[in-house]
């Protein structure tokens, strides 16, 4: 199938692939532009010395979203992606001593929780039997609908679904209804860092994602890493006829007559389409891209008033022995769950004591480290660029503070043994790929800043210009980054007088 509109992609993250792949589907002439010189973005690979780092993401759930959006353009996933579901999901590791690892088994989950604290069995039942609904509203009625108008944003169903989602508390306060034991709160509140925001800031609908892990979909690995996700999406694209351009650097967005007319590259080199897509974070696209005169509301004061996710230091080691004990999604907390969180978040400071997510994929993937090593990545969250802090001076004590908690834990003797190590900072996340602020996963869920508040696909204020990724509606995390590629694709099918398509129906 083939039509001569022309799409122009700014950007080949996890928002921008997917969009493009499916309007390239639907025939269109598409061209991916990256600045980089590989496509993934954030979902992209670090490939050296034999190692293959993710990035940025390395959970993968909600792993229906992948199989359908794989299955509506006609493909099957199990042909891209070889898909692994994790058991344990992770494991939890408190200063206290206590180990939890939580097993993907129903029941066996209950007999942890019952090893924790027998009292919260009941309490965690409960919190099942409330969020199944309050889940099916977050996804129906606002993650898989566009909310870019006021109108769609004010319909009953909307509105009613807001009331489903019982979110004026926290996630800290909502999971403290149901349980008891502190280690079990943490536990079931922590994945709001996956968003980059406190669970004591959080909206209580993201206990979600405790809800989708555990139960609806689980933890899944691509084998390769979740890397291997983006490359899929580069070889659909392909398949389909889209162009991918690496080392294509886009200055600034060409509007004429109050519409996207195409982009102009650093290299003076000007394109033309019919409409264009931003996948560059919403805050730099606005700040970067388009002229003043097309900012609509998102004026640089306004920019600098909106809240951002908090920032990563992250640590691609390549360590030359195995740490057997370890699996694959680890988690190392701290003595006090919200010192350490106020500290990242309330007062832009870097954490006297550092909460560590480390990744070990080689215990089930030897393909992605040499023989007989390992891969360790570690995520620290830490205060985006607004907060000041000069990296150059503070980075050897806190690496330094970092890799001591780590060998005190569960990897003795780790300095000896690193032969690659690679660090990104928020300064890392901000050059490479222009994130506002360093900010790793984009502007902040808050209330004020999700659904119809959240920067919309499509432009408020020039036409055929829309935009996709982690700040826009409906928000950070791959398998929503993808949705928002499908809402944006969709969108410009409809409003480009495509007939309402009939996505063949997913196979599973
Ligand atoms: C450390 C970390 C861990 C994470 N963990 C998880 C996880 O476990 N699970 C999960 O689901 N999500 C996770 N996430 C979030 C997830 O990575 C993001 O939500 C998602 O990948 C964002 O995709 P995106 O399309 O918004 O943009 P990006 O990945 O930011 O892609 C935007 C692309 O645009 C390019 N670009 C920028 N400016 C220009 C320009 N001027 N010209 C051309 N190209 C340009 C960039 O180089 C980049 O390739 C994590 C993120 C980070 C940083």
């Amino acid at each position: 199938m083939t039509n001569n509109k022309k799409a122009i992609v700014v950007g080949a993250g996890a928002g921008g692939l997917s969009a493009a792949v499916r309007l390239a589907h639907q025939g269109w002439d598409v061209t991916v532009l990256e600045k980089e010189a590989a496509p993934g973005g954030r979902l992209g690979a670090i490939e050296e010395a034999g190692y293959t780092f993710d990035i940025g993401p390395t959970i993968m759930m909600m792993d229906d979203v992948f199989r359908d959006f794989f299955a509506e353009v006609g493909r099957n996933i199990d042909d891209y992606l070889e898909l692994v579901r994790l058991n344990p999901l992770y494991r939890l590791n408190y200063q206290d001593g206590t180990v939890m690892a939580l097993p993907s088994d129903m029941k066996a989950l209950l007999d942890e929780i019952r090893r924790i604290n027998p009292d919260d069995v009941d309490g965690y039942l409960q919190f099942l039997s409330q969020i199944h609904s309050r889940y099916m509203a977050a996804r129906k009625k606002f993650i898989e609908k566009p909310l870019n108008k006021l109108e769609e944003f004010l319909t009953l169903d909307t509105l009613t679904g807001m009331v489903q989602l019982k979110t004026l508390n926290n996630m800290y306060s909502d999971i403290s209804r149901f349980i008891k034991d502190e280690r079990l709160r943490i536990a079931l509140t922590f994945q709001s860092i996956y968003l980059g925001i406190s669970p004591f800031d959080a909206p209580s609908i993201y206990t979600i994602i405790a809800y989708v892990e555990h139960g609806v979909s689980g933890v899944w690995y691509p084998k390769g890493g979740m890397n291997a996700i983006g490359k899929a999406l580069v070889r659909l694209l392909g398949e389909f006829g889209g162009k991918l351009r690496l080392n294509a650097d886009v200055q600034s967005i060409v509007i004429e007559g109050g519409r996207a007319r195409g982009v102009r590259l650093a290299n003076g080199e000007e394109l033309r389409a019919d409409v264009v897509i931003s996948n560059v974070d919403f805050p730099t696209s606005m700040e970067t891209l388009i002229a003043p005169e097309h900012r609509g509301k998102y004026t640089p004061q306004k920019l600098e008033s909106m809240t951002n996710s908090c920032g990563a230091l992250m640590l691609y080691l390549g360590v030359n022995r195995r740490y057997e004990n370890l699996d694959v999604h680890n988690i190392y907390f701290t003595r006090d769950y919200k010192e350490t969180l106020d500290q990242i978040f309330e007062q832009d400071a870097l954490p006297d004591d550092p909460a560590i997510y480390l990744y070990s994929p080689t215990r089930i993937d030897p393909s992605v480290a040499p023989q007989d090593k390992e891969l360790i990545y570690v995520l620290v969250p830490v205060p985006n660029l607004s907060s000041g802090i000069d990296w150059e001076t503070e980075l050897p004590r806190f690496r330094e503070k970092v890799i001591a908690k780590l060998e005190r834990a569960d990897l003795p003797d780790l300095r000896q043994h690193i032969e690659f190590e690679k660090i990104y900072t928020p300064h890392t996340f901000k050059q490479r790929f222009n994130l506002f602020q360093g900010a790793a996963f984009g502007l902040a869920p808050t209330l004020l800043q999700s659904g119809y508040f959240r920067p919309h696909i499509s432009s408020d204020d020039v036409e055929n210009l829309y935009f996709v990724g982690a700040s826009v509606h409906p928000g950070g995390g791959v398998p929503v980054v993808m949705t928002c590629g499908k809402l944006a694709a969709d969108l410009i099918l409809k409003e480009n007088g495509a007939p309402a398509v009939q996505w063949p129906k997913p196979a599973v």
